[in-house]
């Protein structure tokens, strides 16, 4: 499966990162278990690379998103039983067994927030102890530069606001439909964000 991609650039240099690498599925190694490492991307100031940067995870975030999903189960709550109940009036021969399609794909957006806040919990408990903050996955240096989250302006070519380190060239996002179809390998940290 394709995935729509950004490329991160810079007009000075021929530096480069696509929004993809976001999804490496880089990790915490705690005593043979696995944590996801929650990252965004944006430019470090020492290794000047465009690259995907950790962020912890925030209790008002997990909180919003379990807000979201209790609204979210109470209104598949309530349409699933009026689905039943329109359901019991017909005739064995006429009752549908599949949920209609906008009820199971309210169920999986449910059970896909669910995960979601699982994760980021146990990301959470996991950094409980952690005393660095938040590192360049690439070089391990804390200082670096977080992008601003991404608009679609509709724009092939936006400018971020910020210089590259390196070369002192303006930062883009180029948003050009590009899709990608390539699964960047997994890396691995300890709970201090240091390279396995
Ligand atoms: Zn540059
Ligand atoms: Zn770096």
């Amino acid at each position: 499966m394709s995935i729509p991609t950004l490329t991160y650039g810079c007009t000075g240099c021929d530096s480069f990162c696509w929004s993809l690498m976001k999804h490496a599925g880089f990790y915490y190694l705690v005593e043979e278990t696995r944590f996801q490492v929650y990252v965004e991307m944006g430019v470090c100031h020492q290794c000047t690379e465009i690259y995907p940067i950790e962020v912890f995870p925030e209790v008002a975030e997990i909180r919003q998103l379990k807000q979201t999903l209790e609204t979210q189960r109470a209104q598949l709550f309530s349409e699933k039983a009026q689905h039943d109940q329109a359901n019991q009036s017909l005739r064995w021969w006429q009752r549908k067994k599949d949920l209609p399609y906008a009820l199971s794909q309210l169920n999986s957006s449910c059970e896909d927030i669910e995960k979601r806040v699982s994760n980021m919990e146990q990301t959470y408990n996991a950094l409980s102890g952690r005393i660095a903050l938040p590192k360049c996955l690439r070089c391990g240096s804390t200082e670096h530069t977080l992008f601003p989250s991404y608009q679609n302006t509709g724009n092939d070519k936006d400018f971020l606001g910020l210089k590259h380190p390196r070369c002192g060239g303006e930062l883009i996002v180029i948003n050009d439909g590009l899709r990608l179809n390539v699964k960047p390998a997994a890396i691995g940290f300890d709970i201090e964000a240091n390279k396995l």
